[in-house]
């Protein structure tokens, strides 16, 4: 049994327009201590993906389909009340711009004692321990608790969102980029403390990110998506030494540089497909240098090319 598992979730957004189809038959797996790699160009549908696991999706989003399992346990149809525990308890998630939903005027351990009294129902000064153990866990020193968030900087503010994140020891941990806003040095050392904490607390990680290397250097496996869709998967070795998917080639050739330091991705030539009327069949073949018959007209299904490693390509089939 995976400590998580993800089938068919499908997630529109309703526009006068139409519906946009932004994750669509999203299939993933999560061990306990694993890293997953969520990658893909902007738009792709990876936030969307992320958002539906623990339905914080905006008013105009429909989850159309999708049966999501932590640890065996269907938590699909789940109400708001048992949601808001998942949130806490089972899945977190780390915005990139988390840290500015710190609350300005209130100090910042005052808001992880908050936490901890509603979630865990802690007494007071039991979750002032805890808040100071979680200081130390994220490598604040616990006497700045009593301190307000413009007094931290960018990097300690993100850390305290991730303190917030793990207080209630959660199974699984999603980052959305949780870097981005960071420079270049912050940012690596906050994926550090990410990775450390993982292995700690043997928490399953979804790091959604556009920095192969960084997947390259902290996951296990990685999921690649496209125009809403997963279109290869595996572990990150395999992916990333020899990508069965035209797209995720494509992606890996615009990114020069994945076992060495940071490179901005350049991009990959053409646009990816509007997604309130993609087109049918694959829906990269507007771009792909290898379009063969069926690719216009069918879905391309997924095929294991190596143990763990599926991509969906009609060439797969073929060889
Ligand atoms: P990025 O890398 O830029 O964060 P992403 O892969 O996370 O992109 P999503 O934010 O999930 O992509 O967006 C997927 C698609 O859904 C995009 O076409 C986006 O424009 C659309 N979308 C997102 N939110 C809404 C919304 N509230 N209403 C309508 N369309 C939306
Ligand atoms: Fe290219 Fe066809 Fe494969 Fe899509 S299914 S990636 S269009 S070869
Ligand atoms: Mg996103």
């Amino acid at each position: 049994m995976s400590l998580l598992e993800v089938e068919n979730l499908t997630t529109y957004y309703k526009l006068k327009e139409g519906y946009v189809r932004a994750c669509e038959n999203v299939n993933l797996k999560l061990e306990k201590g694993e890293a997953l790699g969520l990658v893909g160009e902007s738009a792709s549908g990876k936030t969307t993906a992320a958002l539906s696991l623990v339905k914080l999706l905006p008013d105009n989003a429909e989850v159309r389909a999708g049966k999501i399992s932590i640890e065996g346990r269907d938590i699909s149809r789940a109400m708001e009340d048992e949601l808001r525990r998942i949130r806490w308890k089972e899945i977190a998630i780390i915005f990139q711009g988390a840290m500015n939903a710190l609350n300005p005027v209130r100090r910042v351990g005052d808001q992880i004692v908050e936490a901890l009294r509603i979630h865990e129902k802690m007494p007071e000064k039991e979750a002032c321990l805890r808040t100071a153990e979680l200081f130390e866990q994220v490598e604040i020193d616990p006497d700045r608790v009593r301190e307000y968030p413009h007094e931290f900087s960018g990097g300690m503010r993100q850390r305290v969102m991730i303190a917030m994140a793990v207080a209630c020891n959660p199974k699984i941990v999603i980052g959305d980029e949780p870097t981005t806003a960071l420079d270049v040095m912050v940012q690596a050392q906050v994926l550090q403390l990410l990775e450390k904490l993982r292995r700690e607390l043997q928490m399953g990680m979804i790091l959604i990110t556009h920095d192969l290397s960084v997947v390259g250097e902290t996951c296990d496996r990685v999921a690649v998506m496209y125009a809403g869709r997963i279109v290869e998967t595996g572990p990150t070795e395999k992916v990333f030494e020899n990508p069965a998917h035209p797209y995720t080639r494509a992606l890996i050739a615009a990114f020069p540089n994945i076992e060495g330091k940071r490179y901005l991705a350049q991009s990959i030539p053409g646009n990816p497909p509007n997604l309130l009327n993609p087109p049918a069949g694959c829906r990269f073949h507007e771009r792909c240098s290898q379009i063969i018959g069926p690719c216009s007209e069918k879905d391309p299904t997924a095929v294991e090319v190596s143990t763990g490693h599926m991509a969906s390509c009609h060439l797969l089939g073929r060889l």
